[in-house]
C-alpha cells in the first residue's frame, strides 16, 4: 500500500479556493488553524454560540452553516456524525454547486448511505487518526499525524490531488498518509470502537475483578494494571517501537513471562466473537440500529451510561484519582512535553490516608458482603432443575409479568451451564410463555451463564450489572432488548426466591 509523504501532495489544488470548516469543535478549530497557518482561505460555518465566539477569537470570519457552504469551494462538514445528514440535507445540499468538493473527517455518513452528496462535487475523505488537540499540537511543533484518505466522488478528476493537498494542509502528509475506502474507514473505525475496545475493556475489568476478589488492594491493583500510565506509556512504545521490539524495554523475567504464557489467552471464541461483530457494521445493521436510537432519543445510551458508572470501580477510580499527587502520560507526552500538573492536586499525606481508609472500608465492606453471599449455601447441580421448573411454572399467571408483555413480542433464550439446562421465556401480546429446552421461536435474545450466576443474579447476591460487565453473564442479541428485559428483573427475581424457597 503506497505512503503519500509531503513530496506527494501539493496545496496549489488548493490555491485560490475558499474553504468553508462546518462546524468549530474537536476537528473543526484544529484543521481550520492549521490549513490557515498552511496559507489557505480559511472561513467557519457555525452557529452563533461559544464555539462561533471561539472562532472569532482566533480570528476567523464566521457565517451561518448555508451561507458558510454557499461560499466555500471546498465544504469540510467537521460536526458529529449523528446530526451530520440533517445539516447536510437542510443547509448544505441546496448551497453545492458543480466543481464544488465535499470533504469528510469520517466515513460513515457517506458509506452507510446516510449521505448522499449530488453528481458533480469531489466527495473526500480526510480522516485523521489523531484527537483534535493532537492534530493543532503535532502539526504546531512540527510533527505529523497519519490520516485516511480516500475519493467517493471524482467529478473533477482531480479528487485524491485535492485530498492529498487537504492532508498536506493539515500537518498530515509530514507523517503520512494511506488511501483506503469510505467503507473502510468506517469499518475499521467501528471496529474498534465495538470490537477490539470492549474485548480489551473486558480484559481489564476481569483482571480488576479477579485480583480484588482475591484480596489485593484495590487501589494496588489499579496502579499496577492501568492507573500509573505505565500501560498507556507502553502502548506508545508498541506504536512507536513495535509490539515484538519494544519487550526489549522489559525485564528478561517480564519478557520471558508474557511469551511462554500468552498462548494461554488465545482464545478461538474471541475471534469469532469479532467476526459477528464486524458482519454486524459490514451489513449495515450497526447503522441502522444506532439511527433508531438516535431518533428515539438515546434511551439505551443513557442506561448503558449510567450501568457503567455503578460499576464499583467507576467510584475506586476517583477516590484514587484525587488521592494520587500524579498525573499520568497523557497525550501530551506525544510531543515530549512534561503532562500538565493534574488541576485536582491536594496536600496528599492526610488525604491519601483518609482516602486508603476509605478504599479499606469498602474492601472491608466487599469481603462482609461476600461472606454474607456464602452463608447462602449454594445450589447443588441436582436442585437446579426442580428450582427452575418450579420458577417457569409461577411465570405465566404472574399480572406483573403479563402488564410487561403487552405490546411486546420478545423471546428470552437462557443458557445455563454446571448442570447444562436451557430454558426459554416468552412475553407477546399480553401472555406469558415459558418452558425447558430452547424456544419453538427464534429467541431475540439469547442468555448464556453458569447456573450458580444466574442463581446468584435472582437472589440478589450478584448484582446483575457486575455480571453482565465483568463477562459472568453473557447475551447475543440487541441491546436495548436486553435493557427492556431489567425492567422485570426484580419481579423475576422475586417469583424466582419463592420458587427457590418451596423446593429447596
Ligand atoms: P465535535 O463534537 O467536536 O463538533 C462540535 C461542532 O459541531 C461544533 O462546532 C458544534 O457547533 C457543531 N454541531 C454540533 N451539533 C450540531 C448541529 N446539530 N448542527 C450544526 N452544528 C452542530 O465533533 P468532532 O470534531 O469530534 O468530529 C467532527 C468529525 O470529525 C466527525 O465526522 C468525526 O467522526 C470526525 N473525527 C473526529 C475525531 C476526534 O478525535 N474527535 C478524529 C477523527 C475524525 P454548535 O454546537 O454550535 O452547533
Amino acid at each position: 500500500m503506497r505512503i503519500y509523504r509531503d513530496e506527494d501532495a501539493d496545496l496549489r489544488w488548493l490555491q485560490g479556493k475558499q474553504i468553508a470548516v462546518i462546524g468549530y469543535g474537536n476537528q473543526g478549530r484544529a484543521q481550520a488553524l492549521n490549513l490557515r497557518d498552511s496559507g489557505l482561505q480559511v472561513l467557519v460555518g457555525n452557529q452563533e454560540d461559544a464555539y462561533a465566539e471561539q472562532a472569532r477569537a482566533d480570528g476567523f470570519a464566521v457565517l451561518p452553516i448555508a451561507r458558510a457552504a454557499a461560499q466555500g469551494d471546498v465544504v469540510m462538514l467537521l460536526i458529529p456524525d449523528e446530526v451530520a445528514p440533517q445539516v447536510f440535507r437542510e443547509a448544505i445540499a441546496p448551497a453545492l454547486e458543480e466543481g464544488d468538493a465535499m470533504v469528510f473527517a469520517s466515513g460513515f455518513n457517506v458509506a452507510f448511505g446516510f449521505i448522499e452528496p449530488p453528481p458533480g462535487v469531489d466527495v473526500v475523505l480526510v480522516a485523521p487518526r489523531m484527537i483534535g488537540a493532537g492534530v493543532r499540537d503535532l502539526y504546531l511543533a512540527g510533527r505529523g499525524f497519519p490520516s485516511f484518505i480516500g475519493v467517493a466522488q471524482d467529478a473533477s478528476g482531480h479528487a485524491l490531488d485535492l485530498a492529498l493537498a487537504l492532508a498536506k494542509g493539515i500537518g498530515s502528509t509530514r507523517a503520512g498518509v494511506v488511501e483506503v475506502t469510505f467503507a473502510q474507514e468506517a469499518e475499521l473505525d467501528l471496529f474498534t470502537e465495538q470490537c477490539f475496545g470492549p474485548a480489551f475493556g473486558q480484559v481489564l475489568m476481569t483482571a480488576v475483578d479477579l485480583l480484588v476478589e482475591e484480596g489485593y488492594p484495590v487501589e494496588a491493583v489499579l496502579l499496577e494494571l492501568y492507573m500509573s500510565g505505565e500501560l498507556a506509556y507502553t502502548l506508545g512504545k508498541i506504536a512507536e517501537m513495535g509490539l515484538v521490539e519494544q519487550a526489549a524495554l522489559h525485564s528478561r523475567t517480564s519478557q520471558y513471562g508474557t511469551l511462554s504464557r500468552s498462548m494461554r489467552f488465545v482464545m478461538p471464541e474471541l475471534r469469532q466473537r469479532m467476526r459477528q461483530g464486524l458482519e454486524e457494521i459490514r451489513s449495515g445493521q450497526f447503522a441502522r440500529e444506532w439511527a433508531a436510537e438516535q431518533a428515539a432519543g438515546y434511551p439505551t445510551l443513557q442506561a448503558l451510561r449510567e450501568m457503567a458508572r455503578t460499576q464499583p470501580i467507576h467510584r475506586w477510580e476517583q477516590e484514587l484519582r484525587q488521592a494520587m499527587n500524579y498525573a499520568p502520560p497523557s497525550a501530551v507526552s506525544l510531543l515530549g512535553a512534561e503532562p500538565a500538573p493534574c488541576p485536582s492536586r491536594k496536600a496528599p499525606t492526610p488525604r491519601l490516608k483518609q482516602t486508603i481508609h476509605r478504599l479499606r472500608r469498602l474492601l472491608v465492606s466487599r469481603t462482609e458482603e461476600q461472606a454474607g453471599a456464602a452463608e447462602m449455601r449454594p445450589l447443588r447441580p441436582e436442585e437446579v432443575l426442580p428450582i427452575v421448573q418450579a420458577f417457569l411454572a409461577r411465570l405465566p399467571g404472574d399480572a406483573a409479568l403479563r402488564a410487561f408483555a403487552r405490546d411486546r413480542d420478545l423471546t428470552v433464550h437462557y443458557v445455563l451451564e454446571e448442570p447444562d439446562l436451557e430454558f426459554y421465556m416468552r412475553f407477546v401480546g399480553g401472555e406469558v410463555m415459558a418452558g425447558l429446552g430452547a424456544p419453538p421461536e427464534r429467541a431475540h435474545l439469547r442468555l448464556r451463564a453458569r447456573a450458580d450466576v444466574l442463581d446468584g443474579m435472582l437472589t440478589g447476591r450478584i448484582p446483575a450489572i457486575r455480571a453482565a460487565m465483568s463477562g459472568q453473564i453473557r447475551f447475543d442479541g440487541d441491546t436495548r432488548l436486553a435493557m427492556s428485559l431489567q425492567t422485570v428483573q426484580e419481579r423475576l427475581g422475586q417469583i424466582y426466591r419463592e420458587a427457590r424457597q418451596t423446593t429447596r
